[in-house]
């Protein structure tokens, strides 16, 4: 889950890293007693505002409402405005960048950091990569003292006790939100020390069962800012959205792999991949079912079940519920095999709903009823 700057910037005041004082307003009508100047940043889940307008100086010149009415209703590379942060004009002397995230190769925690503050970090790396440092460390430990003073000379910011306060406390925000990023970039340097001008926060979505206030906080506020940012995930769910018309639910990720390729060969078009993480229950069943048929575009619906821990029945009953509760008007190509399969077939049977036990069988039918070609399937 991507955080907006203004939350991301919540959590650093909440751990002590300096931020500018400053103001989030939702809508246009909300301002209150502002002495110029300040900057007026439009919050967006992209990144480069900036260069995209969605970042403006207020010196008291114009009327502010003007300035804000237009915010609010411009778009920044698509996205909708969710609200703009006000905040005191920072006088900047100079930008750095730095960030914890972690390197997958070596599955191993990572600082990165630049004196090239300011302009996206992609950008640096691939112009000028020398300018970045990357640290890795012990996650358990934290970074070291010496690791730190590596970093405050690579920066030739002589305030080393400055550099290792922030990312002590960038290292607590990453290790106690389970975020996957943590970035402050531009960090500024400002006549009285360091200040975090921006926030980028990343949180690991697989985590969040052992993050729930956190999440639904955010959630929440996200939401009430009108945004749906947040792509829907029950428990082990993983949808992603794909262009196509048939809808597909499997119950492990490879299967559902496997079902794409399938759909593909036979001449269909995926709407969607949609896997419920394994082990899993009628309720999660009932879940993706709501969130695969919410897409007007899906015409048929191929669901590929393999039971090892997996019970047949419990499938089968949150296919039930949902058809109890919403109706099922578009073709439905069940595959089910293995764990309790046969209490499971009966289950569908009864609501008369077809079942498979072929893959490609019921890869010819979602396809087939989809409107799709058909091509038969040789080895
Ligand atoms: P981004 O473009 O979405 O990454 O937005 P940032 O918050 O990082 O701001 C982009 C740039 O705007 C910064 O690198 C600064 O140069 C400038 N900027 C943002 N806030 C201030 C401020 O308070 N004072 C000054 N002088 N510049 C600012
Ligand atoms: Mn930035």
């Amino acid at each position: 889950m991507k955080l907006y700057e203004f939350q991301g910037k919540q959590l650093f005041s909440e751990y002590g890293i300096p931020i500018p004082k400053g103001n989030i307003i939702f809508s246009r009508n909300e301002i209150v007693n502002i002495n110029n100047p300040v900057v007026l940043k439009s919050q967006v889940l992209t990144g480069g505002r900036g260069k995209a307008g969605g970042i403006k100086v207020w010196d008291g010149k114009e009327n502010i409402n003007n300035i804000l009415n237009d915010m609010f209703s411009e778009e920044i590379k698509g996205e909708k405005v969710a609200g703009v942060l006000i905040e005191e004009k920072v006088e900047i002397l100079n930008e750095f960048y730095l960030s914890i995230t972690y390197d997958g190769s070596t599955a191993t925690p990572l600082i990165v950091v630049s004196a090239s503050g300011g302009v996206e970090i992609e950008v640096v790396a691939e112009k000028n990569p020398k300018k970045i440092a990357k640290i890795p460390f012990n996650i358990l430990t934290g970074p070291k003292d010496y690791q730190i003073k590596y970093i405050s000379e690579f920066l030739g910011y002589d305030n080393y006790k400055e550099i290792k306060n922030i990312i002590s406390k960038l290292y607590c925000i990453y290790n106690n939100c389970d975020a996957t990023l943590v970035e402050i970039n531009p960090l500024v340097v400002t006549k009285n020390g360091l200040v975090a001008l921006d926030s980028k926060i990343v949180l690991d979505d697989n985590a969040e069962y052992r993050n729930r206030s956190l999440f639904t906080k955010y959630k929440n506020q996200q939401q009430s800012c009108g945004q749906n940012n947040y792509k829907v995930r029950k428990d082990t769910i993983t949808y992603v959205s794909l262009d196509g018309t048939i809808g597909l639910i499997s119950d492990g990720a490879g299967t559902g792999m496997l079902a794409l390729d399938l759909i593909k060969d036979a001449g269909g078009e995926a709407a969607n991949f949609c896997e419920l993480g394994g082990i899993t229950n009628a309720e999660v069943m009932y879940d993706s079912m709501k969130i695969v048929l919410e897409n007007p575009n899906v015409k048929s619906l191929l669901i590929v079940l393999i039971g090892g821990f997996n019970r047949m029945d419990e499938m089968a009953k949150g296919i039930v519920k949902y058809k109890e509760e919403y109706g099922l008007d578009i073709p439905i190509a069940i595959r089910m095999c293995g764990t309790l399969e046969e209490i499971g077939k009966d289950i569908m049977h009864k609501v008369n709903i077809a079942t498979f036990d072929k893959l490609q069988d019921a890869v010819n039918e979602a396809v087939t009823k989809a409107g799709g070609e058909q091509f038969a399937y040789t080895n």
